[in-house]
């Protein structure tokens, strides 16, 4: 196969995980950037300002915006502690940690605290990224405790 043909083949099957789970296919080079342990986020670089998802910038649009390596460090903004099963695939994972972080470069990522005791979790805990495959077949950005 050829590698143009191998990139569409790999975008195809992004894409399908991606409307899976829930996000948008303008966020493909962030969900590329996962698989290969690498967290993206979306810069304009007229002005430095970072956004998650794929976005415009607000001041001055997307003429210039480049998907660009960030630090994956941040602190918990907010959080709460999920005790019950809404779903059954969530059954053997109550409690776990539903948290908003605000990144180091500023935009807030939803994901989830690991690694963590569920009740040593606190607002404005350093947490860094942590790649974990997801069943949609997606690499997904979750957060635990920060090394240091
Ligand atoms: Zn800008």
């Amino acid at each position: 196969m050829s590698e143009q043909a191998q990139q569409k083949q790999q975008q195809h099957r992004l894409m399908a995980a991606i409307r899976q789970y829930g996000g948008d296919v303008a966020d493909i080079p962030f969900w590329e950037g996962c698989e290969q342990g690498v967290f993206l986020l979306h810069r304009c670089n007229a002005c430095g300002r970072h956004y998650w998802p794929a976005s415009r910038c607000v001041e001055h649009g997307d003429h210039d915006m480049q998907w660009v390596e960030a630090s994956g460090r941040g602190e918990v903004y907010t959080y709460t502690v999920m005790h019950r099963a809404y779903t059954p695939d969530k059954k053997d994972k109550v409690p776990f940690v539903i948290a908003v972080v605000q990144l180091r470069e500023g935009p807030f990522y939803h994901s989830n605290i690991v690694d963590s005791a569920h009740d040593e979790v606190a607002i404005g805990m350093a947490v860094q990224v942590v790649m974990t495959p997801h069943e949609s077949g997606l690499t997904i950005p979750q957060f635990r405790p920060a090394d240091d």
